[in-house]
């Protein structure tokens, strides 16, 4: 029965570009002396790329994963400045984040773009976790539903039902990233709901069951539990609020 599948709650901090391999090294200690062991729950920090490699082994014995916050859609190749799929698995990680907003909107990625970087996660034996989101004039709009669809349509498309179950998605809405703007719960609700009633589409009822469909967007200490409490949101991706020890490990503990 669909509704007694359990969803592990995830929690990835994304660190952005912030934090040197000292800062980053520094950063893990910390959080691993202070945070009991948690086993009901995943957590990640998906920090710059230069920071990858050391700390890989500092969280090795911890309950903490690596993310990738990017990815090129090749394997392999003339990419100058570019990082692979199977050099992110390489070097430890286990999520990788592909068509996060700023990507999107700084970077100009399309959805071809995300939908090959989605697909190289794959390949490669990552779990991708494809940000989707609406920007506030989108919102205005009343464009919200019209946007998730066409991001989630692009990014999963020619996925098997397999590959879109392996999947993780992220709903931040633009307009919540970094303003200290947040969702309403009930209104995050809704949207997650959508999200998965989607996916029920793409990948079987069944199968959009199991997807976790993380929340982002000025998450902290303070509105994460709430958030984490309804029932189609199965975790969260936090910016801001996961560059200080302190604030990460209480919403990991949420
Ligand atoms: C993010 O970068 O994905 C994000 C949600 O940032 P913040 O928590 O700072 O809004």
């Amino acid at each position: 029965m669909a509704g007694e599948i359990v969803r592990r709650p995830l929690i990835i901090g994304n660190w952005k570009m912030n934090k040197t391999i000292g800062e980053a090294v520094g950063f893990a200690r910390a959080l691993a002396a202070g945070l009991p062991p948690v086993t009901d729950r995943d957590a990640a920090i998906a920090p710059p790329f230069t920071a990858l490699y050391a700390l890989a082994p500092e969280l090795r014995e911890t309950a903490i994963a690596l993310c990738a916050q990017d990815v090129h859609g090749e394997d392999r190749g003339a990419f100058t400045g570019e990082v692979s799929a199977p050099m992110l698995r390489d070097v430890g990680c286990r999520y990788g984040l592909a068509g996060h907003s700023e990507r999107r909107r700084i970077f100009g990625e399309t959805g071809d773009d995300v939908n090959r970087k989605v697909k190289a996660l794959l390949r490669a034996g990552l779990t991708p976790v494809l940000c989707v989101g609406e920007t506030l004039e989108e919102r205005d709009a009343e464009q919200t539903y019209n946007i998730v669809r066409r991001q989630l349509k692009e990014g999963l498309n020619n996925l098997s039902a397999d590959d879109i179950r392996r999947s993780i998605v992220a709903y931040e809405p633009v307009w919540a990233i970094g303003t200290g703007r947040t969702a309403a719960p009930d209104q995050a609700q809704d949207i997650h709901h959508f999200i998965r009633q989607f996916l029920g589409l793409m990948a079987g009822q069944e199968g959009a069951e199991e997807i976790r469909i993380l929340y982002g967007g000025s998450v902290s200490p303070e509105n994460a539990g709430a958030l984490m409490a309804q029932e189609d949101i199965d975790g969260v991706l936090v910016g801001g609020a996961s560059l200080d020890v302190d604030s990460f490990r209480k919403i990991i503990l949420y």
